[in-house]
């Protein structure tokens, strides 16, 4: 795990650093060759170069010990970072639409030379970066800075024939023309990681994850009668959570404890759900009760009075007010 996270810390910084490259050698190619093709997709890299400080230091923040103010730790700063990074993909799909119906209606003369030289620079270098980020896909980041510098080898291969066409044919609307075709390759690729983004901040099962089977792997233990107030949720893109009541018949806490642990196990070994919460009941189980937001979930029916819980007379040991 440390050393998955190192190594794509190091992945990262290194796409920086190159993406920036990229950005520097097509805004002066744009600017040489007054080609507004080279130019936004200039600006689509500097959204690039955005995307991946982002994820840098969402990774970063992954690493950052729990502490009283975040006792889960810092790892859903990655599902903030994914976020804005989808944010960023819609901000670049509108920017090339917007250029490519303004070049559509007012073509603009380019020197189709310095627009493919420029645009093979940016392919070669983004294509570096896209073999160095292949390996760590699962992570949620990652596939987004994965698919920002795809997004950007595809725009510069764009760009490389609408140079080409012009420099051969002189025939301008190629340009936007293609924008438009990449703009719509990145919004559907962004489609996918907004929704699972936005699955993980609706505390959503996570996709991997059945919760009939988990169920069933939990109320077919021994001495279990049912399980209720279940819940499996992501923390971040790599770990998760669950919660869960399981009833289970009269027994000593010591086997109660037993059976919790072997739950734990299981569920780690079968689902790799790492941190789990699990509440024994037997005696007082929550029955039918409402576990959907905002309900409590726990019977408020009776007093449970037990010797070390007794009564206290009203006004003593409260806080003073
Ligand atoms: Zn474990
Ligand atoms: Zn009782
Ligand atoms: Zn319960
Ligand atoms: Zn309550």
């Amino acid at each position: 795990m440390v050393e998955r996270t190192a190594g794509r810390q190091v992945g990262l910084k290194r796409a920086f650093a190159l993406t920036f490259v990229v950005l520097l050698v097509e805004l002066a190619g744009g600017l040489a060759s007054h080609s507004l093709a080279l130019l936004s997709d200039a600006g689509h890299v500097l959204i690039d170069v955005f995307a991946l400080g982002l994820a840098w230091f969402a990774v970063q923040q992954a690493r950052r010990p729990a502490d009283q103010r975040r006792s889960y730790g810092y790892q859903r700063a990655t599902i903030l970072a994914a976020l804005l990074n989808s944010a960023a993909l819609v901000v670049i799909v509108l920017a090339i639409g917007y250029e490519a119906v303004r070049r559509l209606a007012a073509p603009e003369p380019v020197q189709g030379g310095i627009v493919v030289v420029a645009a093979l620079v940016g392919i070669a270098i983004n294509s570096y970066v896209v073999l160095g980020l292949r390996g760590h896909t699962a992570n949620l980041n990652m596939r987004a800075a994965l698919l920002h510098v795809t997004g950007d080898v595809a725009a510069s291969i764009g760009v490389v024939i609408a140079g080409m066409v012009i420099l051969l044919t002189h025939w301008l609307y190629i340009d936007p023309l293609l924008s438009i075709g990449i703009a719509a390759l990145i919004a559907y690729g962004a489609w996918g990681i907004v929704r699972e983004t936005v699955n993980l901040l609706m505390e959503g099962t996570p996709r991997e994850i059945d919760l009939a089977t988990v169920t069933h792997e939990i109320t077919g233990t021994k001495k279990v009668i049912g399980v209720h107030d279940l819940h499996v949720w992501a923390l971040s893109s790599e770990a998760m959570a669950l919660s869960a009541h399981v009833v289970v018949d009269d027994c000593p806490l010591g086997d109660a404890e037993h059976l919790v642990r072997d739950l734990e196990q299981r569920l780690c070994d079968r689902f790799s759900i790492g941190h789990t919460t699990i509440q024994v009941e037997s005696c007082h189980p929550c029955g039918d009760i409402e576990h959907g937001a905002g309900a409590h979930n726990h019977p408020h029916e009776h007093v449970i009075v037990t010797s070390s819980a007794r009564p206290r007379a009203a006004g003593s040991g409260g806080p003073a007010r």
